[in-house]
C-alpha cells in the first residue's frame, strides 16, 4: 500500500483541513503498511492569481502546520512539488494522454472559473492533469480523498488506463491505477457563518473559520460569535434536522472528542448555546493549543522548516525516478 496526498499552500490550516484531512494523514501513518507521502502543493498555486512572497510564506508555514499536527517527517514523505520536477514533466507527458472532452467535464473547472472561463488560467485547465502526475508518479495504491475531489481521482484512474492501454503491455503496466481511499471518520466541516457553505481557507471572513494558529481568545471568541439558532439543542440526533448551524458546532465537538453525535447530545441535549459554545470552545483549546504552540516554535526555525523539505524532495526524486524514466521510454522518447 502506497498512500500520496497533497495541500495547497495557500491560506492558512484551519479546522476542517485538520478535522477532515490530516488527522486521518497523522494516523494513517501507523495504519498503513508502505509508504505515506504528504506533499504542499505548491505548484497548484498557479492556477490562481497568486502572491509569489504569499506563496513562499504559505509553504513554510504549512510545513510547519503539518509537522505541528503530527506529520512525522523521519516516517513520511514530506515535501513540496517545486522541488520534484518530475511531477511537471510527467504532467507534459501525460498531456498527450489527457483529453480535452475530459477535462471539459471537471466541474472545479467551471466552479474556479465562473463566468470568466476565457481570462481563467491554462494551468487551472490542466490541473488535474497535474494532479493524475502527482499520484501516478510514486505508483500510489491509494489515495485519501474528499468528495470535491472524487472527480479528479477518476480522471488519473482514466488517464493511468489509457496510457497503459496504449503504450504499455498489459503484463508491465506503466501505472497503477489508484483506488480512493476513504477515512473511517472524515468530518466534513462548514463555515461558522454558513452552516450550508463549507468551512475553507478560500473563504473571505477569518470569522468563518478557526485556524490552527488562533491563540486560544480568538478561538473562543470565533466559537461564541458562531452564527447559531435560538433553540436549546435536541435530546438526539435527529432533533438537528434543518438546522444546519447546530448540526456543524455538535458536530465539530464529536469529531473533536472523538464521540458519535449522540454522545454529544445526550450530555448537552436541552441546554442552550450560551452553555454549550463555552464548553466547545474550551474543547478547542485544550486540542488545539499544544498544536499551534508547535506551530509557532517551528515557524521560527526556518532552517529546520527547509531541512525538512529537501529531505522528503530528495527521497521524493529517489522515488520518482523509475516511473518517470519508464514514461519516456514507452513513449519512446530518448533520453541518451
Ligand atoms: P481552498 O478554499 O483554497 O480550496 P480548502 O480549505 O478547501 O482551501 P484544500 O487545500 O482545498 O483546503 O483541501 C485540503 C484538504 O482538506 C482536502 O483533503 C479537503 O478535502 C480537506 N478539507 C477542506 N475543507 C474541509 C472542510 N471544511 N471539512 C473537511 N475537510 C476539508
Ligand atoms: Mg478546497
Amino acid at each position: 500500500m502506497r498512500v500520496v496526498s497533497g495541500i495547497q499552500p495557500t491560506g492558512s490550516l484551519h479546522l476542517g483541513n485538520y478535522l477532515g484531512a490530516i488527522r486521518n494523514w497523522v494516523s494513517m501513518q501507523d495504519e498503513v503498511e508502505g509508504e505515506c507521502l504528504f506533499f504542499l502543493a505548491d505548484l497548484h498555486a498557479l492556477s490562481m492569481p497568486h502572491d509569489p512572497a504569499a506563496l513562499r510564506a504559505g509553504t513554510l508555514e504549512m510545513t510547519a502546520a503539518l509537522v505541528a499536527c503530527g506529520i512525522d517527517p523521519a516516517r513520511s514523505i514530506l515535501f513540496n512539488q517545486a522541488q520534484v520536477p518530475a511531477h511537471p514533466e510527467l504532467q507534459w507527458l501525460l498531456n498527450g494522454t489527457a483529453r480535452m472532452g475530459w477535462l471539459n467535464r471537471m466541474t472545479q473547472f467551471k466552479d474556479k472559473s465562473g463566468k470568466n472561463r476565457e481570462g481563467a488560467s491554462v494551468a487551472l485547465f490542466t490541473y488535474p492533469v497535474l494532479q493524475a502526475a502527482d499520484v501516478l508518479l510514486y505508483q500510489a495504491t491509494h489515495v485519501p480523498v474528499g468528495e470535491d475531489q472524487k472527480q479528479h481521482l477518476e480522471l488519473a484512474r482514466d488517464i493511468a488506463q489509457k496510457f497503459n492501454n496504449d503504450f504499455a503491455s498489459e503484463d508491465a503496466p506503466v501505472f497503477t491505477l489508484p483506488e480512493p481511499y476513504i477515512p473511517p471518520e472524515a468530518a466534513r466541516i462548514m463555515s461558522l457563518r454558513d452552516g450550508s457553505a463549507k468551512m475553507s481557507k478560500s473563504d473571505p471572513s477569518d470569522m468563518s473559520r478557526i485556524n490552527l494558529s488562533d491563540d486560544p481568545d480568538t478561538v473562543m471568541k470565533k466559537v461564541k460569535k458562531a452564527k447559531t439558532d435560538p433553540e436549546p439543542l435536541p435530546s438526539d440526533a435527529e432533533g438537528l434536522a434543518g438546522r444546519p448551524e447546530a448540526l456543524n458546532l455538535v458536530s465539530i465537538y464529536a469529531a473533536v472528542a472523538r464521540r458519535d453525535v449522540g454522545s454529544v447530545l445526550s450530555e448537552y441535549g436541552g441546554q442552550g448555546f450560551g452553555a454549550f459554545k463555552p464548553a466547545l470552545g474550551e474543547l478547542l483549546i485544550e486540542t488545539l493549543g499544544p498544536i499551534s504552540e508547535r506551530f509557532t516554535e517551528l515557524l521560527r526555525d526556518r532552517e529546520a522548516l527547509d531541512a525538512i523539505l529537501a529531505t522528503g524532495a530528495a527521497k521524493a526524486r529517489e522515488m520518482a525516478a523509475p516511473t518517470l524514466a519508464e514514461t519516456y521510454r514507452a513513449l519512446g522518447l530518448l533520453r541518451g
